[in-house]
């Protein structure tokens, strides 16, 4: 038996959700006022539970937190880098990778000609020992990825990581107090309806997947923005759902509201911060080899730039890019199947996907057949709308059969992938009628003679 914590916040209040995952979902529900005296609250509250005779499931995870898998209680911090550090070393490896090119080539240039050529000598000379050197840091390279390959949690898919959540942690709470403080004039107040709808379904998902570990290893909270221009949603790496307006005033029910939530909460249990930063870091260390070559071939400064460029975005669009785009369908698969559990109308991802790529192709003034953005996805670190809506389609049977084997109610009768293009259809006979509403018809008709 696991016993863990989940926490819901509605923004700057908060509450702390002590939860026994056995055949009813069993949660002490702790609140309180402010979000970012949260850990602390958390621990003394905490304490106060494990106080409690009833609650010997929790005593059981105080006592030894590993057979629960549990992060929350450690008495000592292990000896870990923050993540923070990586992510400031990384433009300093960069730039260092630069001036260590640059001075070799500045060095070499104002050799006298007689010493170039002893150079190249020597050079010749130890090929072979030089050949092993760089054959040998390939192999530790190479051994180095490979024991760093792990599981990504639902999918099982092999990823390269560097970074473990405790590492990461320090880093998710700076960017969860950041957004709170960027956006603290906006944010809607906890006895909002919309506050009020989001908990409901995000505690449905929760609910309905604790067969997931990270569920229980996550600090769940959902914080609402009053922004309507921003249709977006982000999560950390520690489960802190941030919401905007602008995404929520596309949802018609919680079905669609649903899509986003889970979506969210997939990225936060596969880890996908993690393995970002962990891929692009590998990327850049490898990349900072080319760079130190880069500056110390015999180019100009101006030449070396270009070529730099060059290689940056070779980079991006060849291997960053596409990366970020495949851990976007894996969310949009791990969410499909978490609101299959939760009895969601799955079909309801596909039809959002399709209506937001309608909405940014009428934004951009076009008819609402034509996807540009589709044609330009290799740019994006995202898919394009209506790539992720056949994606999603091509997920939906096996998604509506788990939700069957979960003893769900039937879908609805109407489905809300022929409602959208109903609608677009209605839109586009009303478009046309626009075009047409000032053209005079000449309408002759025959005498009769
Ligand atoms: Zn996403």
């Amino acid at each position: 038996m696991a016993y863990n914590l989940a926490r819901l916040s509605k923004g700057v209040s908060s509450w702390v959700l002590l939860c026994q995952p056995n055949k009813i979902f069993n949660c002490t529900k702790i609140k309180h006022q402010h979000v970012r005296q949260f850990s602390t609250v958390l621990l003394n509250r905490s304490a106060k539970a494990y106080n409690n005779p009833a609650n010997l499931g929790i005593k059981k995870c105080f006592d030894s937190p590993s057979l629960c898998g549990l992060r929350y209680f450690h008495t000592s911090k292990p000896r870990q880098v923050p993540a923070i550090i990586w992510v400031i070393l990384r433009p300093l490896g960069k730039l260092a990778a630069i001036l260590m090119g640059r001075s070799i080539r500045k060095w070499y240039s104002a050799l006298p000609p007689n010493k170039k050529q002893l150079f190249k000598q020597w050079l010749m000379a130890n090929a072979e020992k030089i050949g092993l050197v760089v054959a040998v840091l390939g192999i530790i390279g190479f051994v180095f990825f490979e024991t760093h390959i792990q599981e990504t949690p639902v999918t099982k898919r092999k990823r390269f990581i560097l970074f473990t959540e405790d590492q990461f942690s320090s880093l998710a709470d700076i960017e969860f107090q950041a957004q709170l403080a960027l956006y603290q004039d906006k944010l809607f107040p906890a006895n909002h309806p919309l506050c009020q709808q989001i908990e409901r379904v995000a505690m449905r998902i929760l609910n309905a997947n604790q067969d997931i570990k990270q569920i229980f290893t996550k600090k769940w909270t959902v914080t609402v923005v009053n922004a309507p221009e921003i249709k977006n949603a982000f999560v950390t790496p520690t489960g802190q759902i941030f919401v905007f307006s602008g995404i929520l005033n596309l949802c018609k029910n919680d079905d669609q509201l649903g899509v986003i939530l889970a979506h969210e909460m997939a990225h936060s249990i596969c880890g996908h911060a993690a393995e970002i930063l962990s891929y692009t870091s590998w990327i850049d260390f490898i990349m900072m080899i080319g760079i130190a070559l880069i500056w110390a071939l015999p180019f100009s400064d101006a030449l070396a730039a270009a070529f730099h460029f060059i290689l940056n975005k070779i980079t991006s669009l060849t291997i960053t890019l596409p990366f970020n785009r495949k851990l976007e369908s894996e969310a949009d698969e791990v969410g499909l199947t978490m609101a299959a559990k939760a009895c969601f109308d799955i079909r309801e991802f596909v039809a959002f996907w399709r209506r937001m790529g309608l909405y940014e192709t009428l934004e951009l003034g076009l008819p609402p057949e034509i996807d540009v953005i589709k044609n330009v996805e290799f740019l994006s670190t995202h898919p394009a709308h209506y790539s992720r809506a056949e994606h999603l389609e091509g997920l939906i049977d096996e998604a509506t059969k788990l939700r069957a084997s979960c003893k769900c109610p039937r879908l609805p009768r109407i489905d809300p992938r022929a409602v959208l293009e109903q609608e677009v259809r209605t839109y586009e006979a009303k478009m046309q009628a626009e075009k047409l509403k000032n053209i005079i018809v000449l309408d002759i008709k025959p005498k009769s003679y």
